[in-house]
């Protein structure tokens, strides 16, 4: 599953567009919701705050 770093996270909003199924805002940052995968959203986060994890 997806990981967001909050320390990272500007809260752009890129990966919710991206992934909706995977990603929500939550306080100004993205937060995971689901299990899903989403490398789109990992691929394209300006300040690289995504990673994939187990
Ligand atoms: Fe945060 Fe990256 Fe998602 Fe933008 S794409 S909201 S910086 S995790």
């Amino acid at each position: 599953m997806m990981k967001v770093d909050k320390e990272k996270c500007i809260g752009c909003g890129a990966c919710v567009s991206l992934c909706p199924d995977t990603f929500a805002m939550k306080n100004s940052k993205a937060t995971v919701i689901s299990e899903k995968d989403c490398d789109e959203a990992m691929n394209a986060c300006p300040v690289a705050a995504i990673e994939q994890v187990e």
